[in-house]
């Protein structure tokens, strides 16, 4: 068994493929807001697993429920009906108020799963010639990894050399309605637009007001589909139960993953409504373990745990509490450019170039001081502990972080 970080990152080397570049930190532990190393040093979480422990680690109800359904029945594919699925469906469905749910374990199958739903009812329902339809994402979107979803990436280190690329997607710049405007003017046979609400991977960048309210409606005036990637920002991460939430719109299909089953067990879903779910049928898209009774258990419990422990309201006021007090350091020091977010998903612009180690090295010195959190370029720290985190914990992250960059 493993004794030392060293050992641990060691193994990971040796036998591991080299397809992440984690901070040097051995976990094996985590409970709330606190994950432990290898050694015993204690650590404020403030990644959440990319958004996925929204409900914070090892949640106590959301074990009980894991570990009660894994006695009791853990898969059955979808060759047979289980008791699970079913109430899990009406469940899902009336929690986010769509007609109906399809179930699937990784968020990237989530936007894959939605891809495949909003081709079939492109050419089906909108009478778009066979092999012609064509969905538009943003500039900077991150999506996944599958080889449908990198085809549409224009990040080069995540698509070089993994062609050829799916066709049938065109980019346009994130947070530009008139953009959006100009390709369903100017382009026929458009299937719809995928977006994600805040773009996580790319930096926390948070669209102007009324963004999501105006694709909404340009989306509804040109007859195509608004499909929102909710995989990151919800389930409460940014104040609300969904970042939709905040402009009040309604997309045509939802994504959610990660979070939804609290960081225990991978689970994605699709929610869209009848008119468009329809398209779909028996044999013609599906997964092994998509909507097993495990991890839709799971998923009840850790939804039902976000609305009784008030996690949106506590992530909103929190939110605000955490930029306010970073926002001091961007006016005291020359090194902080800039904080942005909503709810609890924020992230801290370093003045410094794209290309330098600037945050990596401030990550480090985090790691030293007690807390763990996660470049996204080079220049850009990202900001997101579990909800469950209270007014006093904060503070103390914000000394932290404060006490580190005046260090620096
Ligand atoms: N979509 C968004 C917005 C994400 O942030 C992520 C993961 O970070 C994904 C999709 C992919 O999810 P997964 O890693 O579970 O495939």
């Amino acid at each position: 068994s493993i004794t030392s970080s060293k050992q641990a990152i060691d193994l990971e080397n040796k036998y591991g493929a080299h397809n992440y570049h984690p901070l040097p930190v051995v976990l094996s532990k985590g409970e709330g807001v606190y994950m432990w190393d290898v050694e015993g040093k204690k650590y404020y979480d403030f990644l959440s697993s990319y958004s996925a422990v929204n409900q914070g680690h090892c949640h106590p109800r959301i074990m009980e429920t894991l570990v009660e359904q894994a006695g009791t029945l853990t898969l059955t594919s979808r060759a047979f009906h289980n008791d699970v699925l079913g109430p899990f469906e009406k469940f899902l469905s009336e929690y986010f108020g769509y007609d109906k749910v399809l179930p699937m374990n990784t968020g990237a199958e989530g936007v894959e799963t939605a891809i495949k739903i909003a081709r079939k009812w492109g050419y089906e329902k909108k009478g778009i010639p066979e092999n012609q339809g064509t969905i538009i994402v943003a500039e900077n979107n991150f999506h996944g990894r599958t080889t449908t979803v990198i085809s549409f990436s224009n990040d080069e280190n995540a698509r070089k050399n993994f062609g050829p690329y799916t066709p049938g997607f065109i980019s346009i710049p994130y947070d530009d309605t008139e953009a959006l405007e100009e390709v369903l003017k100017t382009h026929d046979n458009i299937i719809g637009y995928l977006v994600e609400p805040i773009q996580g991977e790319a930096g926390v960048y948070v669209p102007k007001d009324g963004y999501l309210k105006e694709v909404s409606r340009i989306c509804k005036k040109h007859g195509v589909l608004f499909i929102a990637d909710e995989i990151q920002t919800g389930i409460a991460r940014t104040g609300k139960i969904l970042a939709c939430d905040h402009e009040e719109v309604k997309p045509d299909m939802l994504i959610l993953g990660k979070a939804i089953s609290g960081g225990f067990y991978p689970v994605s879903a699709v929610l869209a409504d009848d008119k468009i779910m329809e398209v779909i049928l028996p044999g013609q898209h599906g997964s092994t373990f998509g909507g097993n009774p495990l991890g839709a258990k799971v998923a009840m419990t850790a939804l039902n745990v976000v609305k009784d422990e008030r996690l949106a309201e506590n992530a909103e006021k929190l939110g605000e509490l955490f930029r306010a007090r970073i926002q001091k350091l961007v006016d005291k020091s020359p090194f902080v450019k800039l904080v942005r977010g909503k709810g609890l998903l924020n992230a801290v612009v370093i003045n410094d170039s794209e290309d330098s180690e600037t945050a990596w090295n401030i990550c480090l010195a985090l790691k030293e001081n007690g807390l763990l959190a996660k470049p996204t370029h080079g220049n850009i720290i990202r900001f997101a502990p579990p909800l469950v985190i209270t007014e006093e914990q904060i503070h103390e992250c914000c000394d932290i972080i404060e006490k580190t960059i005046s260090e620096f």
